[in-house]
């Protein structure tokens, strides 16, 4: 396997130093700044590493509510009510590196390897087409076994599986770094964002808790998704793991890596993820993180990410808790999951073990159908369109963001017949009722125009059995 070490003089983006001298002498909580920095995001522009340490660095509580405030500001007026869901399917959980935090780390005698066959993958896609999913994450661990090969079989047994009208329209994938042709590969198999999660952009601590393996170079995972877009993956997604190091410097880390992309390839990451290490079974460091983080400096990173690098998608994942959701979306998450199972071949299969299987522990264990329920009687329009990337209009986010208006050309009418394709196929009563109102309080708010009138004849055409109908 080839990969670049450490030693290798490849040099970080990540300026250490930089870092530290911007939050050391970007502090103070005056209102006046606070709201002209946000004044600047709404104005759709990146914030500055300065700006940003600003915000990171708020104590006062009048000053972190504006934050708050700015943010939900961004997000309605930017890009509205919707929320995108997915869901993660785990398909193999063996792994040759030794992260601290992750309950498949090689050291982890306690857990249960599997990795789905074919057949499998198949299964597993049919119980999540059952449920009404359009869009997954493959997750894999890192290992010799999962080779670009394997990740391209099981992207395609994904999209080949079928059922009724049901199939799965995009599938993003959590996998290893890759060398150049491999990404070249997985690209052929027409995937949406290849994600890498940074971990912690803090060199010494990243040493520390990657001991072995390939992932102990932070270089050649930090230069992982450049290698992504050279091949012409240019739909990626960056992240960091919160509780290993100081929040406020992951933060800084997530924009510098953001302005290495804009600067070496003219555009920046679709998604940012900000997973909160969850619990995992045998994890000692999982279980009391170095860096505890509050819900309170949770909220206070999802809103200073929506402000800071107001063009890309926020992800939460159901690693946290119902109550945590509900609030942090509307500070700007575009993209959630539902219905989440990551026990490998858990879906399909009933089994008591699972947890064996999984990585870590979910705080939201809702299923699909209640947590579309619960946004549309909350006044979230829930949405599983996939039209942007099937019409080559990769970086859909970065366009409802920049091209004035796109969120009401597109993404709104594909959100509403999405959701009418759910309401039709997999909705309970329930869930139906107040999911047929929330549309009906969308078509109105849409002034009368060409486009509404083809919208409604859309619906009507998804409501007679018609699928895939977008814009
Ligand atoms: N093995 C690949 C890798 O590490 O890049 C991809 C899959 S890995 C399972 C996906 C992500 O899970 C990691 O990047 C890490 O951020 C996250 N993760 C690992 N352990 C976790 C934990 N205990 N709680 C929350 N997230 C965790
Ligand atoms: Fe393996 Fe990824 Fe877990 Fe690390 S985070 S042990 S690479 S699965």
């Amino acid at each position: 396997m080839f990969y670049i070490k450490d030693s290798d003089n490849y040099k970080s983006f990540i300026n250490e130093k930089e870092i530290f001298e911007a939050l050391e002498k970007n502090k103070g909580n005056d209102i006046v700044r606070v709201r002209e920095i946000i004044q600047k995001s709404i104005g759709k522009n990146r914030l500055s590493p300065d700006e940003t340490a600003y915000l990171l660095n708020l104590s006062d509580p009048e000053c972190i509510n504006e934050l708050f405030r700015g943010a939900e500001r961004l997000k309605k007026e930017v890009y509205g009510n919707r929320i995108v869901l997915f869901a993660p399917l785990y398909i193999g959980n063996e792994c040759i590196n030794d992260c601290q935090y992750c309950g498949f780390r090689i050291s982890n005698k306690e857990v249960f390897r599997r990795s789905l066959t074919e057949e499998e993958v198949g299964k597993e896609t049919l119980a999540l087409i059952d449920k009404g999913h359009k869009r997954l994450i493959l997750v894999y661990g890192e290992h010799p076994m999962y080779d670009a090969e394997f990740i391209c079989k099981t992207i395609e047994k994904v999209y080949g599986t079928k059922k009724d009208r049901g199939e799965i329209r995009r599938a993003n994938i959590n996998a290893a770094p890759q060398v150049f042709k491999d990404y070249k590969r997985i690209k052929e198999t027409g995937i949406g964002t290849f994600q890498i999660f940074q971990e912690t952009y803090h060199y010494g601590t990243y040493k520390k808790i990657h001991p072995t393996g390939p992932k102990s170079s932070y270089i050649w995972r930090l230069y992982g998704l450049d290698r992504a877009i050279k091949a012409g993956l240019d739909d990626v997604g960056i992240g960091a793991l919160f509780g290993l190091y100081d929040y406020r410097y992951e933060v800084m880390g997530l924009l510098y890596h953001t302005m290495h992309f804009e600067e070496r390839f003219g555009f920046g990451p679709h998604t940012i993820s900000f997973p909160r290490i969850e619990p995992a079974i045998n994890t000692p460091l999982a279980k009391t993180p170095p860096n505890v983080i509050t819900d309170e400096k949770f909220k206070k990173i999802v809103a200073v990410l929506r402000l800071s690098v107001p063009y890309t998608g926020l992800i939460l994942t159901a690693r946290e808790p119902e109550n945590i959701r509900k609030e942090v979306m509307k500070y700007g998450v575009s993209q959630i999951d539902a219905g989440s199972n990551i026990g490998v071949g858990a879906y399909s299969q009933d089994d008591e073990e699972s947890y064996k299987k999984s990585q870590f522990v979910l705080g939201d264990q809702r299923s699909l159908d209640e947590v579309v329920g619960e946004l549309t009687e909350t006044g979230f329009v829930p949405s599983f369109c996939t039209a942007c990337y099937r019409m080559g209009r990769t970086g859909e986010h970065f366009m409802e963001f920049a091209v004035p208006g796109f969120v009401k050309r597109f993404c709104t009418p594909n959100a509403i017949l999405t959701l009418m394709e759910y309401i039709t196929d997999y909705a309970s009563e329930k869930t139906a009722k107040s999911a047929l109102k929330q549309i009906k309080k969308e078509i109105n708010n849409i002034p009368e125009s060409k486009m509404k009138e083809q919208l409604k004849e859309n619906i009507k055409k998804v409501e007679s059995g018609v699928r895939d109908v977008y814009f």
